[in-house]
């Protein structure tokens, strides 16, 4: 079926409205009609080729939620009618030891949303910034938040589960004083996933302007990180520290705020690399550096069901299609509180 997107035929070119066409959903496929994508910061660095090996056209969006409109005869998790996500994933081997653990995002054969290599037309994933898309039921997730609050949810699909998966996984919880770093798209849904988890949460931001609203999101204490006085109140008092910030910068600053055993996770992944930390900030402690790739579809479940019943969902900007290249330049600016969602009606007009 031919369905109306938005991408880019080449990194140094703006998006604009493109025609592409979706497979007749098989037996296990589910087809979405999506309602929103949200705008991630994967996105602009993938469509402007600031990472390596971006094709094109490129279709970008791996926020995407909607209400499923068609299913394969061996269909059996989703129904038409249903309202669902699909995140950066929509493929993987299925049988490997990462597939059989549900970290599909660890398989060494995942197909991403977008840019990866599929059987279909045109020969690689279009994204979210489309009409409709087509995929298998395993990568097709619940949505259990009140349909008003559809096009908040989106962002959770990355976002959320970008920073869900590493707070589960360094057991981030009550008792727990942790950092989170960089106050955007993965930054907010970090500070109020910590909180529900009932850490004590320090927001670490270089935008005085974000000084009240981090606190508005629930963290507890904000730190502007250029203030050397405001850092050094914190010097050995975090466990864990997740860091967001889609740019190079001077990751030494932020060890010195970890404890003994403290570890920093990096999440964001910018086109190029930080300045190498300095050894004795890691070895005087015993402080451990970690990366962090979104999260498995179980786990992105289990933290759309959390963030339902915890009431969490995006503080998002709602755009049409057409606005899309003024949004990456304001998201390049910091100005969007805090994620950016298109409103994928919008494609139709
Ligand atoms: P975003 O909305 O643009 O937020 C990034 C934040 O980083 C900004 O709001 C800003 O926060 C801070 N920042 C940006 N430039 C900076 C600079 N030069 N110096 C210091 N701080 C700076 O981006 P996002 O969508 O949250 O994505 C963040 C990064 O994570 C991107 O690199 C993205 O590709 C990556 N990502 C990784 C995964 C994964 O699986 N690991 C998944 C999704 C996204 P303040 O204004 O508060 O300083
Ligand atoms: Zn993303």
């Amino acid at each position: 079926m031919i369905i109306k997107a938005y991408g880019a035929h080449a990194g140094n070119l703006p998006l604009e409205p493109l025609d592409i066409t979706r497979r007749a959903p098989g037996a296990h496929d589910v087809r979405i009609d999506i309602a929103y994508c949200g705008v991630c910061h994967s996105d602009l660095h993938q469509v402007r080729a600031e990472w390596a090996g971006t094709i094109y056209p490129c279709v970008p969006g791996h926020e995407i939620v909607g209400r499923v409109s068609a299913v394969g005869a061996q269909v059996s998790r989703h129904r038409v009618g249903d309202l669902v996500g699909v995140g950066c994933i929509v493929e993987s081997c299925q049988h490997c030891a990462e597939c059989d653990d549900g970290l599909e995002n660890y398989c060494n054969h995942m197909v991403g949303t977008y840019n990866a290599p599929t059987p279909d037309a045109p020969g690689h994933t279009l994204g979210g910034y489309s009409q409709q898309i087509v995929v298998h039921e395993r990568y097709v997730l619940r949505v259990r938040h009140p349909e008003a609050q559809l096009a908040a949810v989106a962002p959770l699909l990355c976002a959320g589960i970008t920073t869900y998966s590493p707070l589960r996984h360094w057991k981030v919880g009550p008792g727990h004083k942790i950092g989170v770093v960089g106050i955007g798209g993965l930054g907010h849904m970090g500070i109020k996933i910590a909180h529900a988890m009932g850490a004590h949460v320090v927001a670490f931001t270089t935008s005085e302007s974000k000084r009240a609203a981090a606190k508005a999101l629930g963290a507890h204490e904000v730190v502007v990180s250029r203030n050397a006085d405001e850092m050094a109140a914190h010097a050995q008092s975090l466990d864990f520290i997740l860091n967001t910030v889609a740019a190079p910068h001077d990751l030494d600053a932020f060890f010195a705020l970890l404890k003994r055993d403290g570890t920093m996770t990096l999440v964001g992944a910018p086109a190029s690399p930080h300045p190498a930390p300095a050894v004795f900030n890691l070895i005087m402690k015993r402080r451990s550096l970690a990366g962090s790739m979104i999260g498995g579809i179980p786990e992105t479940q289990e933290m759309l069901d959390f963030c339902a019943e915890h009431d969490i969902v995006a503080d998002i900007e709602m755009i049409r299609a057409d606005q899309i290249n003024t949004a990456y330049d304001r998201m390049l600016k910091g100005d969007v509180k805090y994620r950016f969602v298109i409103d994928c009606a919008s494609l139709a007009a």
